[in-house]
């Protein structure tokens, strides 16, 4: 496939959906939500690994329509909880919780650890009509706060801290977030794969 080429996102995430439309107008790649995506059979997310749950995902979707399909699986990898929650980022602490429970629970687990060191991982995968054609990662290393802090962005962002700008994510505009985050940098290899397939 070409970078001219549609291809289609597999995502109900507002926050992931918006961080990817401003990736793919940067870097003129045609990409679109899945048309009627909650009316598709879902996808459930249960493996034990972002790239399963990637994988899986396009592969799922891409039985659905006849144009490429990007999903992803992301989330937070806390060194000093084993790797927790990761892949179950987006369930942790009950599947109706909001964000602000999810950085509650996390925050009252880390209480009195002085190991803060967490990354947010991102693993893409492209599929069509049943074929995965690439798998791509990256992460990005930070630090957890102790309290949120940041109004931007979404999920655990307020209490992830970057060194690199002394910000969290939710305190940087969304063009910078993209500019370092675990997605943007798998979005930029998912870019080069594009054109050097061409
Ligand atoms: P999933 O990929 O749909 O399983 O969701 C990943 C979950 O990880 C999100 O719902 C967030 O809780 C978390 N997550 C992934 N990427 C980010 C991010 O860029 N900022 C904050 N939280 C994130």
């Amino acid at each position: 496939m070409r970078t001219s080429d549609l291809v289609l996102l597999a995502t109900s995430n507002p926050g992931k959906a918006h961080e990817y439309q401003l990736l793919a107008a940067e870097h003129s790649l045609a990409l679109q939500p899945i048309p009627g995506l909650d009316t598709l059979p879902a996808f459930e997310e249960s493996a034990p690994t972002f790239a399963e749950n990637a994988a899986g995902k396009a592969l799922h979707y891409s039985q659905y329509v006849s144009r490429p399909v990007l999903a992803e699986d992301s989330g937070l990898v806390v060194l000093a909880l084993g790797g927790a929650p990761g892949p179950r980022s987006a369930r942790y602490a009950g599947p109706a919780l909001s964000d602000a429970d999810r950085i509650s629970k996390l925050l009252a687990e880390m209480k009195g650890n002085r190991d803060r060191r967490a990354r947010f991982v991102c693993v893409l995968a492209l599929a069509e009509r049943g074929e995965l054609r690439a798998l791509l990662s990256d992460a990005v290393e930070g630090e957890l706060l102790e309290a949120p802090r940041g109004t931007g962005g979404f999920g655990y962002d307020p209490i992830f801290f970057y060194p690199p700008l002394g910000k969290t994510f939710a305190e940087l505009s969304p063009e910078e977030k993209n500019q370092h985050s675990h997605r943007g940098r798998a979005f930029r290899k998912l870019l080069a794969y594009l054109a050097g397939d061409a």
